[in-house]
Protein backbone atom coordinates (compact mmCIF):
# COMPACT_ATOMS: atom_id res chain seq x y z
CA UNK A 1 0.00 0.00 0.00
CA UNK A 2 0.89 3.28 -0.82
CA UNK A 3 -0.36 6.90 0.30
CA UNK A 4 -1.83 7.35 -3.15
CA UNK A 5 -3.10 3.41 -3.91
CA UNK A 6 -6.58 3.77 -5.32
CA UNK A 7 -7.28 0.38 -5.84
CA UNK A 8 -6.19 -3.69 -5.28
CA UNK A 9 -6.42 -6.08 -7.54
CA UNK A 10 -5.77 -9.55 -7.15
CA UNK A 11 -6.69 -12.73 -9.06
CA UNK A 12 -7.27 -15.91 -7.01
CA UNK A 13 -7.04 -18.80 -7.60
CA UNK A 14 -3.97 -17.15 -9.82
CA UNK A 15 -3.67 -18.50 -13.55
CA UNK A 16 -1.09 -20.47 -14.04
CA UNK A 17 0.10 -21.29 -11.18
CA UNK A 18 -2.68 -21.65 -8.93
CA UNK A 19 -1.75 -19.60 -5.82
CA UNK A 20 -4.68 -18.41 -3.84
CA UNK A 21 -4.99 -14.75 -2.41
CA UNK A 22 -7.45 -14.28 0.86
CA UNK A 23 -10.31 -11.78 0.16
CA UNK A 24 -10.88 -11.31 3.50
CA UNK A 25 -7.78 -10.62 4.61
CA UNK A 26 -7.22 -8.02 1.46
CA UNK A 27 -9.93 -5.97 1.92
CA UNK A 28 -9.55 -5.15 5.03
CA UNK A 29 -6.06 -3.75 3.87
CA UNK A 30 -7.19 -2.10 1.09
CA UNK A 31 -10.18 -0.75 3.03
CA UNK A 32 -7.85 0.60 6.05
CA UNK A 33 -5.88 2.30 3.23
CA UNK A 34 -8.76 3.52 1.84
CA UNK A 35 -8.28 1.69 -1.48
CA UNK A 36 -10.69 -0.38 -3.10
CA UNK A 37 -10.77 -3.85 -3.97
CA UNK A 38 -11.01 -5.82 -7.01
CA UNK A 39 -10.81 -9.57 -7.64
CA UNK A 40 -10.63 -11.57 -10.71
CA UNK A 41 -12.54 -14.60 -9.79
CA UNK A 42 -12.64 -16.13 -13.51
CA UNK A 43 -10.62 -19.52 -12.68
CA UNK A 44 -13.37 -19.87 -9.50
CA UNK A 45 -16.17 -18.58 -11.23
CA UNK A 46 -19.53 -17.43 -9.33
CA UNK A 47 -20.35 -20.57 -8.13
CA UNK A 48 -17.02 -21.12 -6.19
CA UNK A 49 -16.19 -17.86 -4.67
CA UNK A 50 -18.04 -14.99 -3.95
CA UNK A 51 -15.64 -12.02 -3.70
CA UNK A 52 -18.30 -9.28 -2.93
CA UNK A 53 -19.47 -11.11 0.11
CA UNK A 54 -16.05 -11.28 1.14
CA UNK A 55 -15.37 -7.47 0.96
CA UNK A 56 -14.58 -7.07 -2.45
CA UNK A 57 -15.61 -4.06 -3.87
CA UNK A 58 -15.52 -5.42 -7.52
CA UNK A 59 -15.09 -8.88 -9.29
CA UNK A 60 -13.46 -9.15 -12.80
CA UNK A 61 -14.72 -12.29 -14.66
CA UNK A 62 -13.43 -13.29 -18.48
CA UNK A 63 -16.71 -15.02 -19.78
CA UNK A 64 -14.45 -16.03 -22.32
CA UNK A 65 -13.70 -19.20 -20.13
CA UNK A 66 -15.99 -21.19 -17.66
CA UNK A 67 -19.09 -18.91 -17.54
CA UNK A 68 -18.93 -19.08 -21.58
CA UNK A 69 -17.67 -22.37 -21.41
CA UNK A 70 -17.00 -23.66 -24.50
CA UNK A 71 -13.89 -21.59 -25.80
CA UNK A 72 -15.94 -19.82 -28.58
CA UNK A 73 -16.87 -16.25 -27.75
CA UNK A 74 -14.70 -13.97 -25.94
CA UNK A 75 -16.29 -11.41 -23.47
CA UNK A 76 -15.94 -9.92 -19.77
CA UNK A 77 -17.65 -8.49 -17.00
CA UNK A 78 -17.26 -6.22 -14.06
CA UNK A 79 -19.37 -6.55 -11.16
CA UNK A 80 -19.86 -3.83 -8.55
CA UNK A 81 -22.45 -1.23 -6.98
CA UNK A 82 -24.57 0.20 -9.18
CA UNK A 83 -23.02 3.83 -8.48
CA UNK A 84 -19.17 2.56 -9.02
CA UNK A 85 -20.06 0.54 -12.35
CA UNK A 86 -22.04 3.90 -13.08
CA UNK A 87 -18.93 5.67 -12.84
CA UNK A 88 -17.48 2.82 -15.20
CA UNK A 89 -19.66 2.79 -17.76
CA UNK A 90 -19.43 7.15 -18.19
CA UNK A 91 -15.50 6.96 -17.92
CA UNK A 92 -13.69 4.17 -19.15
CA UNK A 93 -16.21 2.59 -20.96
CA UNK A 94 -16.44 5.34 -23.00
CA UNK A 95 -12.33 5.17 -23.80
CA UNK A 96 -11.58 1.74 -24.06
CA UNK A 97 -15.13 0.67 -25.63
CA UNK A 98 -17.27 -2.24 -23.89
CA UNK A 99 -19.84 -3.60 -26.49
CA UNK A 100 -20.41 -7.15 -27.16
CA UNK A 101 -20.81 -8.58 -30.17
CA UNK A 102 -24.47 -9.87 -30.15
CA UNK A 103 -23.70 -13.09 -31.23
CA UNK A 104 -20.89 -13.74 -28.39
CA UNK A 105 -23.53 -12.73 -26.12
CA UNK A 106 -25.85 -15.07 -27.30
CA UNK A 107 -22.95 -17.53 -27.17
CA UNK A 108 -22.57 -16.86 -23.79
CA UNK A 109 -25.82 -16.61 -22.74
CA UNK A 110 -26.42 -19.74 -23.89
CA UNK A 111 -23.35 -21.61 -22.38
CA UNK A 112 -24.04 -19.90 -19.31
CA UNK A 113 -27.27 -22.13 -18.33
CA UNK A 114 -25.38 -24.99 -17.83
CA UNK A 115 -22.25 -23.25 -16.00
CA UNK A 116 -23.43 -24.99 -12.86
CA UNK A 117 -23.15 -29.17 -13.86
CA UNK A 118 -20.65 -28.30 -15.94
CA UNK A 119 -18.63 -26.60 -12.68
CA UNK A 120 -19.66 -30.12 -10.70
CA UNK A 121 -18.56 -32.10 -13.37
CA UNK A 122 -14.83 -30.16 -14.12
CA UNK A 123 -14.27 -30.25 -10.40
CA UNK A 124 -15.07 -34.10 -9.94
CA UNK A 125 -12.83 -34.51 -13.58
CA UNK A 126 -10.25 -32.66 -11.50
CA UNK A 127 -10.31 -34.26 -8.45
CA UNK A 128 -9.57 -37.92 -10.10
CA UNK A 129 -7.02 -36.36 -12.52
CA UNK A 130 -5.28 -34.67 -9.43
CA UNK A 131 -4.87 -38.26 -7.58
CA UNK A 132 -2.90 -39.36 -10.80
CA UNK A 133 -0.38 -36.78 -11.34
CA UNK A 134 0.20 -36.78 -7.32
CA UNK A 135 1.26 -40.26 -7.63
CA UNK A 136 3.65 -40.19 -10.88
CA UNK A 137 6.82 -40.54 -10.56
CA UNK A 138 7.68 -37.77 -13.37
CA UNK A 139 5.79 -35.41 -11.90
CA UNK A 140 7.11 -33.12 -8.90
CA UNK A 141 4.19 -30.85 -7.84
CA UNK A 142 0.25 -30.94 -8.18
CA UNK A 143 -1.27 -27.43 -7.46
CA UNK A 144 -5.07 -27.78 -7.01
CA UNK A 145 -7.35 -26.02 -4.46
CA UNK A 146 -9.98 -28.75 -3.95
CA UNK A 147 -6.37 -31.42 -2.54
CA UNK A 148 -5.54 -31.08 0.68
CA UNK A 149 -1.70 -31.60 -1.04
CA UNK A 150 -2.03 -27.92 -1.86
CA UNK A 151 -0.45 -25.64 0.60
CA UNK A 152 -3.31 -23.34 0.87
CA UNK A 153 -6.08 -25.88 0.91
CA UNK A 154 -7.35 -24.33 4.20
CA UNK A 155 -7.92 -21.14 2.48
CA UNK A 156 -9.65 -22.56 -0.24
CA UNK A 157 -12.01 -24.13 1.74
CA UNK A 158 -12.94 -20.68 3.79
CA UNK A 159 -13.26 -19.14 0.17
CA UNK A 160 -14.29 -21.50 -2.49
CA UNK A 161 -17.38 -23.61 -2.71
CA UNK A 162 -16.70 -25.48 -6.04
CA UNK A 163 -12.83 -25.86 -6.43
CA UNK A 164 -12.90 -25.56 -10.40
CA UNK A 165 -11.37 -28.14 -13.41
CA UNK A 166 -8.08 -26.07 -13.31
CA UNK A 167 -5.22 -27.29 -11.88
CA UNK A 168 -0.91 -27.00 -12.45
CA UNK A 169 1.33 -29.82 -12.55
CA UNK A 170 5.38 -29.19 -12.76
CA UNK A 171 7.94 -31.93 -13.42
CA UNK A 172 11.02 -33.49 -11.87
CA UNK A 173 12.83 -33.14 -15.11
CA UNK A 174 13.53 -30.62 -17.61
CA UNK A 175 9.62 -29.27 -18.51
CA UNK A 176 10.39 -28.02 -21.71
CA UNK A 177 11.41 -31.71 -22.75
CA UNK A 178 8.22 -32.36 -21.18
CA UNK A 179 6.36 -30.60 -22.72
CA UNK A 180 7.60 -31.29 -26.22
CA UNK A 181 7.12 -34.86 -25.51
CA UNK A 182 3.01 -34.18 -24.41
CA UNK A 183 2.39 -31.87 -27.30
CA UNK A 184 3.25 -34.87 -29.89
CA UNK A 185 1.27 -37.73 -28.16
CA UNK A 186 -1.40 -36.42 -26.55
CA UNK A 187 -4.82 -37.22 -28.09
CA UNK A 188 -7.80 -36.99 -25.80
CA UNK A 189 -6.42 -33.49 -24.33
CA UNK A 190 -5.47 -30.95 -26.60
CA UNK A 191 -1.79 -28.97 -26.10
CA UNK A 192 -3.37 -25.75 -26.54
CA UNK A 193 -4.18 -22.35 -24.83
CA UNK A 194 -7.00 -21.01 -22.90
CA UNK A 195 -8.96 -22.96 -20.29
CA UNK A 196 -12.26 -23.64 -18.59
CA UNK A 197 -14.16 -24.99 -22.02
CA UNK A 198 -15.90 -28.22 -22.35
CA UNK A 199 -12.97 -29.60 -23.84
CA UNK A 200 -9.60 -30.68 -22.15
CA UNK A 201 -6.22 -28.68 -22.76
CA UNK A 202 -2.95 -28.32 -21.35
CA UNK A 203 -0.22 -25.97 -22.04
CA UNK A 204 3.47 -25.29 -20.53
CA UNK A 205 3.96 -21.74 -19.34
CA UNK A 206 8.23 -21.79 -18.95
CA UNK A 207 9.44 -19.34 -15.75
CA UNK A 208 11.65 -17.34 -17.39
CA UNK A 209 9.53 -16.23 -20.31
CA UNK A 210 6.50 -15.49 -18.39
CA UNK A 211 8.00 -13.91 -16.40
CA UNK A 212 9.75 -11.33 -19.12
CA UNK A 213 6.78 -11.36 -21.01
CA UNK A 214 3.91 -10.60 -18.57
CA UNK A 215 4.37 -10.37 -15.02
CA UNK A 216 7.36 -8.49 -14.82
CA UNK A 217 8.55 -9.51 -11.41
CA UNK A 218 11.35 -8.51 -9.51
CA UNK A 219 12.96 -9.38 -6.44
CA UNK A 220 11.18 -10.92 -3.55
CA UNK A 221 7.85 -11.29 -5.99
CA UNK A 222 10.23 -13.29 -8.76
CA UNK A 223 11.88 -15.47 -6.07
CA UNK A 224 8.75 -16.84 -4.50
CA UNK A 225 6.99 -17.22 -8.22
CA UNK A 226 10.54 -19.33 -8.87
CA UNK A 227 9.39 -21.29 -5.80
CA UNK A 228 6.06 -22.50 -6.39
CA UNK A 229 6.74 -22.48 -10.64
CA UNK A 230 10.14 -24.44 -10.55
CA UNK A 231 11.07 -23.97 -14.22
CA UNK A 232 7.63 -24.06 -15.59
CA UNK A 233 4.07 -25.24 -15.06
CA UNK A 234 1.69 -27.31 -17.15
CA UNK A 235 -1.43 -25.53 -16.92
CA UNK A 236 -4.03 -28.02 -17.21
CA UNK A 237 -7.46 -27.23 -17.64
CA UNK A 238 -9.60 -30.71 -17.27
CA UNK A 239 -12.27 -30.85 -19.32
CA UNK A 240 -15.87 -33.01 -19.60
CA UNK A 241 -14.47 -35.81 -21.05
CA UNK A 242 -14.90 -39.42 -19.18
CA UNK A 243 -12.12 -39.13 -16.46
CA UNK A 244 -10.48 -42.39 -17.77
CA UNK A 245 -9.90 -41.44 -21.19
CA UNK A 246 -8.15 -38.34 -19.75
CA UNK A 247 -6.13 -40.30 -17.83
CA UNK A 248 -5.34 -42.56 -20.05
CA UNK A 249 -4.18 -40.18 -22.33
CA UNK A 250 -2.02 -38.31 -19.95
CA UNK A 251 -0.56 -41.83 -19.41
CA UNK A 252 0.55 -43.06 -22.43
CA UNK A 253 2.08 -39.32 -23.41
CA UNK A 254 3.79 -38.78 -20.17
CA UNK A 255 4.91 -42.48 -20.06
C1 LIG B 1 -8.11 -15.60 -19.66
C2 LIG B 1 -8.14 -14.82 -18.44
C3 LIG B 1 -8.35 -13.45 -18.49
C4 LIG B 1 -8.52 -12.70 -19.81
O1 LIG B 1 -9.69 -13.06 -20.41
P1 LIG B 1 -9.98 -12.91 -21.99
O2 LIG B 1 -11.46 -13.06 -22.04
O3 LIG B 1 -9.24 -14.01 -22.66
O4 LIG B 1 -9.50 -11.55 -22.38
C5 LIG B 1 -8.38 -12.75 -17.30
N1 LIG B 1 -8.22 -13.36 -16.12
C6 LIG B 1 -8.01 -14.69 -16.02
C7 LIG B 1 -7.84 -15.29 -14.68
C8 LIG B 1 -7.98 -15.46 -17.17
O5 LIG B 1 -7.76 -16.78 -17.06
Amino acid sequence: MRPNTKLVHIETPANPIIRLSDIAAIAEIAHAGRAELSVDATISTPLGTKPLALGADYVVHSLTKYIGGHGDALGGAVIGRREQIATLRKGSLIHLGGSLSPFAAWLILRGMETLAPRMMMHEANARRVEAFLADHSKVRSVLWPGSPRHPQHELAQRQMRNFSGLLAFTAKEEGGALARQLAERLRVISYAVSLGKTKSLLFYIPTEDILQSSFHLEGEGARSYREWAADGVFRFSVGLEDPDDIIADLEQAVG
